[in-house]
């Protein structure tokens, strides 16, 4: 195998880097203390620059003004964005429009990716995604009360959906709903394309997530679809594949998370490095670096940060080269092994800062409340070590 980075991608994760360094690390302070909406100006000025830069929408096809790089290479562009919470957005590679563009891409309809793909991949406009529902369990999505009823040429959507991540401002939202009741579960539900502006589309309220109810693209919403008229046009993909779409959009959308999140531990690591470096503990100027114990934590992070970048680089080679059925496996893999690794990266640095790793002066604090929602997402960490335990044992069963 071959574990080279080409020249051409050395070369984006260095700008990439630099950038970030530069033009994004510096907003932080106002990113934490400010809302985000005032936020947006400044961020649309790093955006042109991004565009100027020919580093826009990486992932995206060149057809529709994307970088067009593999999941190979977009991971290790995620990794570099990841180092800061703004990266992916002023990049316009951010969850859940990354997502959405991508099923979008695959099965939407000519009109629809005039309508909607082209002015996204554009950043004219911001998308989200309504599968959740407060009263039903998300990790058996199955298991779903909103409807979308047929009547002449619309449908008519009903339900109560919650962690509708930006939502606040997103033009349009991609809602499942089950259009097919008698048919088998899995083929219950579609995917249909509301727009925000739609009467019986309402966005009841921002949720507030670990003390902070955000605005505008860092948000989520609780959404309540109340007789919500759309044409049948807006149907994504075909009636009742509602499930089977959403399959496509979570496996590279894992590898884009996984990769993010080790973008995290590096930046919690170099935080970690830094002040175990400088901070003084004794008298005589011994720092925390001299401790074996912080040693421990430090050694401890580069061996998990490593082994968890290796397992979702090949998880995306998988993909790349052999399809995301074959890389089931190590797409859950790798969902709550780095998921994990997130959060004891970020446990470690946040501990070496004492008091300080617990104020809004470093970006730690913020990891730590916002990351902890890596083990739920995208599939809990139990539902995917049962997935993994399940087919691995079923192999051995196999064999004997
Ligand atoms: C920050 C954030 C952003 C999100 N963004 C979106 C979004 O944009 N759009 C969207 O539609 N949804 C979104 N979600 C929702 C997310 O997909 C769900 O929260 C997730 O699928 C879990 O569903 P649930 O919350 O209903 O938990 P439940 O399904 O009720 O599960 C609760 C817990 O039970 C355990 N569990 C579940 N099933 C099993 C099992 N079979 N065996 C053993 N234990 C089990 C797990 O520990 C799990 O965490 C977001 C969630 C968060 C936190």
């Amino acid at each position: 195998m071959d574990f080279e980075v080409s020249d051409r991608m050395k070369t984006i994760t260095e700008m990439i880097n630099e950038f970030v360094d530069k033009e994004l690390i510096p907003l932080e302070h106002d990113f934490l203390t400010e809302d985000f909406k005032q936020l947006e100006p400044v961020l649309e000025e790093k955006r042109r620059m991004v565009k100027q830069m020919e580093l826009w929408a990486p992932n995206q096809d060149k057809e529709y003004g994307g970088m067009g790089l593999s999941l190979v290479e977009h991971g290790l562009v995620s990794e570099a964005l990841g180092r800061s919470p703004l990266g992916h957005y002023v990049f316009n590679c951010q969850a859940p429009d990354a997502g959405n563009m991508e099923i979008l891409h695959e099965f939407g309809t000519k009109e629809q990716k005039e309508k909607y793909l082209r002015p996204l991949v554009e950043g004219k406009i911001r998308s989200c995604f309504s599968m959740t529902e407060v009263e039903m369990p998300g990790s058996n999505p199955v298991m779903m009360d909103t409807t979308a009823i047929k009547d002449g040429d619309d449908y008519v959507i009903n339900g109560q959906k919650w962690y509708t991540t930006a939502a606040d401002g997103a033009q349009f939202t991609i809602c499942m709903a089950v259009t097919n009741p008698d048919a088998p579960r899995y083929q219950q539900a579609s995917m249909i394309i509301v727009p925000t502006d739609n009467p019986g589309f309402n966005l009841v309220r921002n949720i507030p997530v670990m003390g902070h109810a955000g605005s505008g693209y860092f948000s989520h919403g609780e959404v309540l679809f109340q007789s919500c008229r759309v044409p049948q046009s807006n149907l994504l993909g075909p009636e009742g594949q509602g499930f089977a779409i959403a399959q496509e959009r979570l496996g590279p959308g894992r590898i884009h998370h996984c990769m993010r999140w080790i973008g995290v531990c590096n930046r919690a690591f170099e935080l970690m490095c830094r002040r175990v470096n400088q901070r003084m503990i004794t008298p005589d100027g011994k720092t925390l670096a001299t401790k074996q114990i912080i040693q421990a934590m430090v050694a401890d992070s580069a061996a998990e940060i490593q082994a968890a970048k290796l397992m979702t680089l090949h998880a995306a080679w998988r993909i790349d080269n052999l399809g995301q059925k074959a890389a089931r496996v190590d797409i859950s893999l790798i969902k709550f092994y780095v998921a994990n690794v997130l959060q004891n990266v970020i446990d470690r640095a946040l501990q070496v800062h004492g008091g300080l790793g617990m104020t809004d002066d470093t970006i730690l604090a913020f990891f730590f409340r916002h990351e902890r929602a890596a083990r739920i997402y995208d599939g809990a960490d139990e539902v995917h070590r049962m997935n993994v335990a399940k087919r691995i044992l079923k192999e051995y069963e196999l064999k004997n």
